[in-house]
């Protein structure tokens, strides 16, 4: 079969793979009908990461199960599925306490981006639709293996309610995502920090009520001439930069949260948010644990995270879907791996 495998630096290659079988009894083996590129793909992309040797890449995607180990019980052949990008029993002490993302037996794919997958801990990590899905929908089930979950986690760690002002930093796709997130959560005023006119387009879509374009001290500035002057409640930092966080931390009101989703490089400055009492949380989403009440939103129609996928192209482009994505030309790139077939 084939798959994306990064070999250094801006040299991601589609390439022939070994076929991936069901090694434990846990395992299930699913051919994926859409996978994509991730905001943190491009950490290794553009040289930030390292890559050490040649490794197959990515860790999103939703497709059909076409065989299962003997232990496995909650999927069979058939399921459309998809997956969180940390693969979990749903069982340990941890995953029982909704921390997923922290799985005490927690297992790695080898390369999401690929015609097929073995998935490991498949019970745990599995949730399949009834019946198969719409094809309009797939996108927005995709976004369910990391992007939606992780601006939904940047939402509920920052304590997002009916009463909360919201500021999201960042605006690709985990940002979009978290201000979908917000919406939902019931904020009354979400502001998206962007400059750019299409992801201002996107964010509006998800209802965002403001839309703040200024940056660093002007967009500080910008965020308390709408709260009150202290600041918003909760501060959605969804990119991981120093700067995306000195952003937070000047958009945050006192006695705020900022939710931190982005992989954080470079220090987090813990003096400047201890004399203002602001509450850090966040990390890894526990997409498994949001996955059942996100697939619903979904597949109701109630929410569109798939909106955040301006480009599709056959897994075959991947060296494009990535290159789009390090320029900004694409806010999220979709891949269809076996898109003779589906
Ligand atoms: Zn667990």
């Amino acid at each position: 079969m084939y798959g994306a495998v990064i070999h250094a630096p801006g040299d991601v290659r589609y390439e022939e793979r070994p076929e991936p079988e069901v090694l434990e009894p846990t395992d299930a083996v699913i051919r994926v009908t859409a996978a994509c590129v991730c905001g943190s793909d491009l950490w290794r992309y553009r040289g930030i990461a390292p890559v050490t040797k040649p490794t197959p890449i990515g860790h999103e995607y939703c497709g059909v199960v076409e065989a299962v180990g003997d232990a496995v019980t909650s999927v069979k052949p058939g399921d459309f599925v998809v997956g969180g990008f940390n693969p979990c029993d749903n069982t340990c002490a941890a995953c029982r306490k909704g921390a997923t993302a922290n799985c005490l037996n927690a297992a790695h794919y080898d390369g999401c981006q690929a015609e097929r997958l073995r998935v490991p801990l498949a019970d745990g990590t599995l949730v399949a639709t009834p019946g198969m899905p719409d094809e309009d929908l797939i996108p927005s089930i995709l976004t369910l293996s990391d992007v939606m979950c992780t601006g939904w986690h940047a939402a509920v760690s920052a304590g997002v309610g009916p009463d909360t002002t919201v500021a999201v930093v960042g605006d690709g796709a985990v940002g979009l995502c978290a201000v979908l997130a917000a919406v939902q959560l019931g904020a009354p005023t979400v502001i998206a920090m962007s400059r750019h006119e299409a992801r201002q387009k996107v964010a509006t879509a998800f209802g965002a009520t403001h839309i703040v374009a200024e940056r660093d001290e002007a967009g500080i500035a910008a965020i308390q001439a709408l709260t009150e002057g202290i600041g918003a409640d909760c501060v959605l930092e969804c990119v991981g930069t120093e700067e995306a966080r000195l952003q937070a931390a000047g958009a945050v009101r006192v006695g705020g949260t900022i939710g931190l989703v982005g992989v954080p490089h470079g220090d987090l400055p813990v003096e400047r948010f201890f004399w203002k009492n602001i509450g850090i949380k966040g990390g890894p989403a526990n997409c498994r644990a949001y996955l059942p009440h996100l697939l619903d939103l979904v597949l109701s129609r109630t929410i569109n995270p798939g909106l955040v996928f301006d480009l599709e192209l056959p897994l075959s482009e991947i060296a494009e879907a990535y290159a789009a994505m390090d320029t900004r030309r694409a806010i999220k790139s979709l891949v269809r791996p076996n898109a003779e077939v589906d």
